[in-house]
């Protein structure tokens, strides 16, 4: 069997390491990245920690396994009646089975300034444009900003607001910067952070945050965004360093093949029972409209549901139907605090700091070889120096 997979995150990944076990089965990997990249930890390595936490080679990756071959293409159209997809580089690749795993994209739904001015941490561009932005005004001009803004109470929002306060303090001692008085301020559209959660847990974890010095605010809508000043409710909030956490939307792709791909509401692609899209294609993980997309783990069970039935067809077995999981939700909040919480199980606290470093070492052992798991999960206790090549006038503020 010959499997084509576009995608080089959870879902592609997983699904090429669960088809390559069979050694008579070959898988073409077409990622736009040479890495792939772990989320989860994102705020960590946007926060100064080790980049090794969440990137990982895919060529480390794969070293063991000679039956998947990896080009680094983007994929920008897709023939399904000549089974071939075209990428940017000119090359056109031909497919038998066809597995899309192209994740989501950033969305700023259309708020004027939002795209020019605030950052990201999606990618590692954008984590690197967030931290020139803390170098250039800590260690270059010696000051801070007005406000650190983080747009969002989602998960993502929550970790991130409760690691860069630490960070940006960091810094400052670093490079001398007396002025420690960092104001992070979260800024939430919903009634209530972590919308999606209990109000149990939205409770607990307003009240940590507001312990840790950061000033929640929700009923909040942004409004626009420029140089200097984020508009937030028709009033001006004093910040450069707004970082939005808030939107994404489905990968472009689909909704330029509707001859393809039907789309369900909320823009993912509609599958079957089987994740199927269309004849020969499947959609996994983020693309696909299943009960719980938008989780690293979801996409993992999906590419293993659909490597799995793969294998039974060729089999001459019946596939069987997809089963969506609840996943678990592990929300760190500062260092060695998190939220978990699973149907009717909350943890808080120090214990569910304990149980999301053991999910981390879960998640990467899924995907990655043992060596490299061990590493990316020691690395969250490595601070990176990568802006920690000071200048002499920064050497001698130090003095
Ligand atoms: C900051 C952040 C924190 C998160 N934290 C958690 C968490 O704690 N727990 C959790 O369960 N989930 C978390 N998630 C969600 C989780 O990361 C996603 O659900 C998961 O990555 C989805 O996997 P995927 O394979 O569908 O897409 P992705 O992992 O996004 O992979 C998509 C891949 O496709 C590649 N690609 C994109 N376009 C093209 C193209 N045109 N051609 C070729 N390749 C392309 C991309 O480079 C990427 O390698 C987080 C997400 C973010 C952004």
């Amino acid at each position: 069997m010959h499997v084509t997979i576009v995608g080089g995150g959870f879902g592609g990944v997983k699904a090429a390491l669960e088809i390559a076990k069979n050694h008579k089965n070959r898988v073409t990997l077409i990622t736009d990245k040479p890495d792939f990249q772990y989320y989860p930890t994102l705020y960590s390595s946007a926060t100064g920690h080790s980049h090794t936490e969440s990137w990982a080679p895919l060529g480390e990756i794969f070293a063991d396994h000679t039956n998947i071959h990896v080009y680094v293409d983007k994929i920008v159209s897709i023939n399904a009646d000549k089974k071939r997809l075209n990428g940017e580089s000119g090359t056109e690749y031909y497919y038998e089975t066809l597995i899309m795993a192209v994740g989501v994209i950033t969305s700023f739904f259309n708020i004027p300034g939002l795209e020019t001015y605030a950052y990201g941490i999606k990618t590692a561009e954008e984590i690197q444009r967030l931290k020139q932005r803390l170098f250039i005004d800590i260690a270059e001009k010696g000051m801070l900003d007005h406000n650190y803004v983080v747009v969002g109470a989602g998960p993502t929002g929550i970790e991130l607001a409760s690691a860069i306060g630490t960070y940006i303090k960091r810094l400052c001692r670093y490079y001398g910067v007396r002025d420690h008085r960092v104001r992070v301020r979260l800024i939430e559209a919903a009634p209530r952070v972590l919308p999606r959660s209990s109000q149990m847990t939205s409770r607990r974890v307003t009240k940590r945050l507001k312990k840790m010095g950061i000033a929640v605010e929700t009923n909040k809508r942004v409004e626009r965004e420029n140089a200097t000043q984020l508009i937030v409710n028709g009033k001006p909030i004093e910040s450069h360093t707004v970082i939005w956490t808030s939107g994404v939307s489905n990968h472009p792709i689909f909704a330029q093949h509707p001859e393809i791909f039907t789309l369900a509401p909320n823009g993912r692609v509609k599958v079957d029972d089987y994740l199927q899209a269309a004849e020969h294609i499947y959609v996994i993980g983020d693309n696909a409209a299943t009960p719980y997309t938008g989780l690293a783990q979801t996409a993992i069970h999906d590419a293993r549901t659909v490597a799995r039935n793969l294998e039974r067809k060729t089999k001459g077995r019946k596939p069987r139907k997809y089963r969506a999981v609840l996943p678990v939700s592990a929300i760190p909040v500062g260092a060695r605090w998190a939220v978990i919480e699973w149907r009717w199980i909350r943890i808080y606290g120090w214990i569910g700091g304990v149980i999301r470093r053991a999910a981390d070492l879960v998640g990467y052992s899924e995907i990655l070889p043992l060596g490299t798991t061990l590493g990316a999960w020691r690395a969250a206790k490595i601070y990176e120096n990568d802006y920690f090549t000071p200048t002499l006038r920064q050497v001698r503020r130090r003095k």
